[in-house]
């Protein structure tokens, strides 16, 4: 698209949106990064959506000058999925009002709002939303755009899996409700569809009864298989309401495995360590803590949740990985990760290891599609600029192998310049029907479009 295109669409957005439409150099320079800081894409204009009505403007004098259009929530995809050259980017950062009905265990919330800003305003109601990620300064609209997963999900499946009804702008200058029964294409497309066939406006999204206080404990692994045995074990028969495993790289170097699990309480009484924590083959338990759910600072009081938001990263690169892989295959996959220690040069939590529950409502384009439960194994670098080319050859290599033992990478991350033969490859026999919707909803390619390649 040509520079004097590109400019009659930012003039004509500016007419209708005023300020809201922004195309000062500093700020597209800052609109041109995402979490992952390897690839830059500079966009034409962008515009911060304050109502599902300005959406609908901004899309509909998008598609009529056949601009390129980027949806951008929190920004921490790690491979420019938010990102897009020359085009107009829709910030929905603005667009986030948060219902919460606690009466009847649901929430209208919009896709801007951070899960934190969700939690928030569900706590003040003695609730949460259902299957909250680890980290919550991401938006609605972008982890239900790659699936949702968190220290739940060995229980409830993904977050896109949860969703009971959405409402949908496509490029037709529509906003479509969708649901299970009603306009089923449209919201098995958009369920972790990385914004390619419409964007999310807001979500109907269930809420859990929460409780006030969390015990926490922390047990050491030695054995892969050990640890893998007893998170499927409780995956099969839940114990806790959460669990999560982090790889940790120890500050004299060499990995741990350890185990969290948790369990929400109002009074102590409730709560029975010596079953949770029996025919469990951990080496040892680091220690036990209570903690309160929510601190009176409105943030998170443990640690199955965490504020990290795009300051967190300090400007540092991330070419994170994870891969979603059956449970022999994360044992191989695991393997190899810890005979490699400097794929993470860092101390501390440098991977992550989650059961997803296999769900009723799955999200078609949430893969692999299996019966069973399935293992996220999460590897998190954060190379240095001068560190940054080995630890790209090393993380290709890790995804190759990933890919070669059957796991699917979660779309959010470092996906290394994908064209369509590994698109395609990737989604295999589900990427006709989402080439078919594709088309539908978006036949001139303008969302999203240097995320995924079709063709
Ligand atoms: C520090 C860190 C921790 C993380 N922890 C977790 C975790 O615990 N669990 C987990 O599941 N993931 C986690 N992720 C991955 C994260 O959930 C995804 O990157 C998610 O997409 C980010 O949401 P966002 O609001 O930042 O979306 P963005 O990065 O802004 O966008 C991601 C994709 O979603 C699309 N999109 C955004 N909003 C909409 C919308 N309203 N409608 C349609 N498409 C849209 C974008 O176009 C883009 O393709 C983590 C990432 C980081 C960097």
């Amino acid at each position: 698209m040509s520079s004097s295109q590109q400019d009659a669409c930012a003039r004509a957005l500016e007419r209708e949106l005023g300020d809201r439409a922004q195309r000062i150099p500093d700020d597209l320079e800052r609109y041109a990064w995402d979490f992952g800081r390897i690839i830059r894409r500079v966009p034409a204009v962008v515009v911060s959506v304050h109502s599902p009505e300005e959406l609908v403007t901004a899309l509909r004098i998008g598609a009529e000058f056949r601009m390129p259009i980027a949806t951008r929530g929190s920004a921490h995809s790690q491979s420019g999925q938010c990102l897009s050259s020359g085009a107009l980017v829709v910030d929905m950062k603005a667009l986030n009002d948060v219902q919460i009905d606690s009466e009847r265990g649901w929430g209208w919330l919009h896709a801007g709002a951070t899960w934190h800003q969700v939690a928030n305003a569900a706590m003040a109601q003695a609730s949460m939303p259902v299957g909250l990620t680890l980290i919550v300064d991401t938006t609605v609209g972008g982890t239900l755009s790659v699936g949702g997963l968190g220290s739940e999900s060995f229980r409830t499946g993904t977050q896109a899996d949860q969703i009971l009804e959405l409402e949908v702008a496509t490029l037709d200058g529509k906003l479509t409700r969708c649901s299970p029964e009603h306009n089923r294409e449209l919201y098995d497309a958009v369920r972790a569809g990385v914004g390619q066939c419409g964007i999310i406006v807001k979500a109907r999204y269930p809420l859990r009864r929460a409780k006030a206080r969390l015990r926490t404990h922390a047990l050491l692994y030695t054995d892969r298989h050990a640890l893998i045995t007893d998170m499927l074990a409780l995956t099969a028969q839940p114990r806790c309401e959460f669990m999560f495993s982090g790889l940790m790289w120890a500050e004299q170097g060499g990995w741990q495995l350890l185990l969290m699990l948790g369990s929400e309480f109002d009074a102590e009484a409730e709560l029975n360590d010596a079953r949770l924590l029996s025919g469990l083959q951990f080496k040892r338990e680091l220690g036990t803590r209570d903690d309160p759910q929510w601190l009176s600072s409105g943030t998170p009081g443990h640690r199955f949740f965490r504020c990290y938001d795009e300051q967190s990263g300090g400007g540092a690169h991330h070419p994170w990985a994870d891969h979603l892989c059956e449970p022999s295959a994360a044992i191989e996959l695991l393997a190899d990760m810890l005979s490699e220690p400097a794929i993470a040069p860092r101390v501390g939590t440098s991977g992550g290891l989650l059961v997803v529950a296999s769900h009723a409502n799955r999200a078609p384009l949430f893969l692999p599609r299996v019966a069973g439960p399935l293992l996220l194994l999460g590897v998190f670098p954060e190379p240095s600029s001068k560190q940054l080319p080995d630890a790209l050859v090393r993380m290709r290599r890790h995804s190759e192998r990933g890919c070669s033992l059957g796991g699917k990478r979660y779309v959010s991350g470092f996906m290394d310049g994908w064209g369509a033969s590994e698109w395609s490859a990737h989604f295999g026999e589900t990427w006709a029907w989402f080439q078919s919707m594709k088309d539908r909803f978006d036949p001139a390619g303008l969302l999203n479009n240097d995320c995924i390649r079709w063709r």
